[in-house]
């Protein structure tokens, strides 16, 4: 009997000290090696491209492009540097790359403009900037770390965004900088086409906004998002990209976040504050808080899309519902990933 009752008090104390569910899937997921000193995601868009229908060729040159993006934010995460920069870097050479969708590259609105959108967010205090519908100004990115680190406000929009990056000394150039001719045949199909034709026998031409989610050697997270938004949108539209808890979010205490798909619905979603609460709240680890926005909850309501998420232990998700997203990762333990396909 007093061995029964001493294996009943045993088995009521291990029950109280064994991990709820949460905690057993976070340490089944966790890097072998216990925390990582660092980690980075990348994503380059997400979309209809698939094997059968994204040449060979155009394959290599994003993963190429994407990993010249990430080398460098691996580069100065080693030396130390602080998440909000490398996400900055990194989202500045992917601008400046024209594959992409954002800086040059960018596609066009339905009057035939580039009208760009970019958000920064800071996992450590929250702090955070925003830009849309800016013109004018090479980098998109420098202007939404600009008004993080430098405004007395988190959002800018049009004419005062240009502006105040201006006065504070960022790079202009001719708006016709940021229009390739790639975009420019495409919108002119769209033209001749009004839209009745989708583009969908072009599986990346309206595709490649950037983002950027960082764990740094201080333990701090944060992301960002930077793009031209969606073919042919309105005059004015703003997307998620630029919403902070839409397509941008960083909090110390869950995650870093940024999206990439069809903005409107990821603004209803609040996407990547989603992911952030579910881990928050609801215990659920980075995996399975990213695959319950974007499979379930998004898809459901027919939003197509992707997301790329570090947490604070530096476990990378990257997760989309649609055929293909651009994207890469690496983390200290020497994790070194780039793919587009599923
Ligand atoms: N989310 C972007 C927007 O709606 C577009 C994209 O990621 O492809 O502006």
């Amino acid at each position: 009997m007093r061995t029964f009752y001493t294996s009943l008090i045993a088995f009521f104390f291990l029950a109280c000290q064994s991990p709820t569910s949460h905690e057993a899937n976070g340490a089944e997921r966790t890097p072998q090696n216990g925390k990582q000193d660092w980690a980075i995601a990348i994503h380059g868009g997400a979309g209809g491209m698939n094997r059968e229908n994204l040449p060979e060729a155009k394959r290599l040159a994003y993963e190429a492009s994407l990993k010249s993006a990430i080398d460098q934010g691996i580069k100065m995460l080693e030396q130390g540097a602080d998440a909000s920069s490398v996400v900055e870097a990194v989202i500045r050479i992917m601008e400046d790359d024209s594959l992409f969708n954002a800086g040059r590259g960018a596609v066009l609105t339905a009057n035939g403009e580039v009208e760009l959108d970019a958000s920064i967010m800071r996992g450590s205090d929250l702090q955070c900037g925003a830009v849309s519908g800016i013109q004018n100004i090479k980098n998109p990115i420098m202007a939404a770390k600009l008004v993080m680190d430098s405004s007395k406000h988190v959002f800018l929009s049009g004419k005062g965004a240009t502006a105040y990056a201006l006065e504070h000394g960022l790079e202009w150039v001719d708006n016709s900088y940021f229009i390739t001719k790639t975009r420019w045949e495409l919108y002119q199909e769209r033209l001749q086409t009004k839209g009745v034709k989708e583009v969908g026998d072009n599986p990346i031409s309206k595709k490649g906004t950037v983002g950027c989610v960082v764990l740094d050697r201080q333990g701090h997270l944060a992301a960002g998002t930077s793009t031209g938004g969606m073919m042919m949108k309105e005059y004015g539209r703003i997307g998620d990209s630029p919403v902070i808890g839409a397509g941008t979010y960083a909090d110390d205490r869950t995650c870093a976040v940024s999206g990439t798909g069809h903005g409107e619905y990821f603004i209803r979603r609040a996407v990547a504050h989603e992911i952030s609460a579910r881990m928050m709240y609801a215990r659920e680890d980075l995996h399975e808080a990213c695959e319950a926005v974007v499979l379930h909850e998004l898809k459901d309501m027919g939003g197509d899309g992707g997301v790329i998420a570090v947490d604070t232990m530096g476990n990378i998700s990257m997760v989309f519902n649609t055929e293909g997203m651009f994207r890469a990762c690496a983390d200290a333990n020497g994790k070194r990933e780039v793919g587009v396909f599923r």
